[in-house]
């Protein structure tokens, strides 16, 4: 079989290299350097002083929380921490930089050597992080576009200096699919641990592609590859690590959403296939990518390329993290998605699927989480009924109604024990899954208990033998052409029958105990 991740051509099998950098903004209170406030909705230039606009003379003072959250963030993605990390200069000129230096880290960062673990269709992958840094943001510029002698850019130095952490994958990403997999991981991680609201559309997450393309002729590569036996340590990496680096790579910029990085990845996969299967050689170079038209384009090649001129910061001591901070921040640690996945499958048993949908967003998995926390149960059974009727109604009801409105978990109040409540009706028999659909469509409007709302209509399911068989009978009477139709052996005519009788019932008989009753009486 041939791995998803392979290009194939007439002339050749190749294979995309992909490295990303991700850029968050960390969730602090005040800067990087300096006491002024991180606050986005701030009128521009409010949130300013002489340290981040660069004004001689000043000094940084490091935000000890920034750290923190750097910390937890190395932890989560399972780095080794650097005991001890150096600032650095990275020294280029920008009206949105005021210092003309950006203070990073370089040869020395906070941490390396890290990993996540995605998971994609048919197997699951280490992508390996080779470091995270501590940086600080620039200003921004707002280019207001007038008639050509009136055009002018306007400076807001609220978000200079704010703390960025940069995360930098190694080149082990073979396929646009485990790329956004990456990143959607990524962020999930990061959100679980709050220290990125890692907004995309805001600029508190941003990522910068490098993607190159070799050939897979190689008899090595293409066992490898078919076999995905990718390596499940950074030394074994790195073993394989040289095989990969026989690509030109170009780097990409500009995407600002998931797709527009997917978009970007596949087009730049076709370009440079097509380089290659006629060939011409790829160019080295930073390339955009340009929304409107969906392609990228050359902004600097290699000879262009800034020579930042690191050099260690001189007025910042290196950075010591001691292994006391380190222990505490651990302890600390929230559960993490895939923890939180594994018992949702192992304590409520249910499917990977379920788990899945239910941890991709924090405050799904914090809802279920508070919904089985009101629940009593005798056995482990009664609990796993109960989980799956849950997750359920939290999965298509719930979930439908905040789709539909383009609306997240946190931005609604919805009392976890109405969703109990609503799922343990459906299993003493009180609702059918139709009239709890009903039920759950009346409280998202009225906010009343689900008890409340079966009082007040009526939406007792009709448990009653003796009622519902008449409602059978009379349906059979009701349709000869249908029943015929069953007599002769079209079994899938009782659905239609069942149907019928639903209606008669509004919605209130229970199928399976209607289906049960059409065949003892039809045979
Ligand atoms: P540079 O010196 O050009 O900044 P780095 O070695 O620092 O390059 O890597 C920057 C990013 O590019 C990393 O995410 C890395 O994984 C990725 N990268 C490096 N080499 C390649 C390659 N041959 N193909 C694709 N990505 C690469
Ligand atoms: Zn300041
Ligand atoms: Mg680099």
């Amino acid at each position: 079989m041939k791995p998803n991740f392979v290009v194939e051509d007439d002339l050749g099998r190749w294979l995309p290299v992909i490295g990303l950098e991700v850029h968050v903004q960390l969730k602090t209170k005040s800067k990087m350097f300096c006491s002024c406030a991180v606050n986005p909705r701030s009128e521009p230039n409010k949130n300013i002083c002489p340290v981040c606009t660069g004004q001689p003379g000043v000094l940084p003072v490091i935000n000890k929380y920034a750290v923190e959250l750097a910390i937890k963030t190395a932890l989560a993605l399972n780095c080794k921490i650097s005991p001890i990390s150096i600032f650095a200069r990275k020294n280029y000129y920008y009206p949105d930089l005021p210092k003309n230096y950006q203070i990073s880290q370089y040869e020395t960062p906070f941490a390396t050597q890290g990993y996540v673990e995605i998971e994609l269709q048919n197997y699951t992958k280490k992508i390996f992080i080779t470091r995270i840094h501590l940086e600080e943001d620039a200003g921004k510029l707002l280019h207001a576009i007038g008639k050509e002698e009136l055009s002018y850019s306007l400076i807001d130095y609220n978000r200079s200096g704010t703390p960025l952490l940069e995360i930098v994958t190694e080149p082990c990403i073979f396929s646009v699919e485990e790329a956004n997999e990456y990143l959607v991981s990524l962020r999930n991680i990061l959100r679980y641990i709050d220290v990125s609201d890692c907004d995309m559309e805001q600029g508190s997450f941003r990522c910068d592609a490098n993607i190159s393309v070799i050939s897979l002729e190689e008899e090595f590569l293409s066992k490898f590859f078919e076999d995905k036996n990718f390596p499940t340590d950074f030394t074994s990496w790195l073993n394989l690590k040289p095989y990969l680096l026989k690509g030109t790579k170009t780097e990409l910029k500009n995407m600002n959403s998931f797709k527009s990085i997917r978009e970007a990845l596949s087009y730049e996969i076709q370009r440079q296939v097509k380089l290659l299967s006629s060939k011409e050689k790829v160019v080295q170079q930073t390339r955009l990518w340009n929304e409107k038209l969906s392609i990228t384009e050359p902004m600097r090649s290699k000879e262009e390329a800034h020579d930042y001129r690191y050099f260690p910061e001189p007025d910042l001591l290196p950075l010591t993290i001691s292994s006391e901070w380190i222990q505490k921040v651990q302890i600390e640690l929230p559960e993490l998605p895939h923890h939180k996945k594994q018992r949702f499958k192992n304590i409520y048993g249910l499917s990977d699927y379920d788990a899945t949908v239910l941890v991709s967003e924090k405050g799904l998995a914090t809802f279920f989480d508070q919904c089985m926390s009101k629940t009593t149960f005798k056995s482990q059974d009664e609990l796993q009924q109960l989980a799956k009727v849950v997750c359920n109604i939290i999965t298509t009801e719930l979930l439908g109604k905040l789709n539909a409105e383009n609306k997240t978990i946190s931005e609604i109040s919805l009392p976890a024990e109405y969703i109990t409540e609503l799922a343990q009706m459906v299993i003493n028999g009180t609702l059918s899954s139709k009239l709890m659909k009903e039920v759950f469509a009346e409280l998202w409007v009225t906010k009343e208990s689900p008890k409340n709302i079966v009082e007040k209509k009526g939406l007792v399911q009709i448990t009653d033998v003796s009622e519902l068989k008449k409602v059978v009978e009379e349906v059979i009477r009701e349709n000869p052409q249908i029943v015929q139709d069953y007599k002769s052996g079209k079994h899938q005519a009782i659905s239609a029958l069942i149907g019928q009788a639903m209606k008669k019932t509004k919605g209130k008989a229970n199928p399976k105990q209607l289906t049960e009753l059409f065949k003892t009486i039809l045979e």
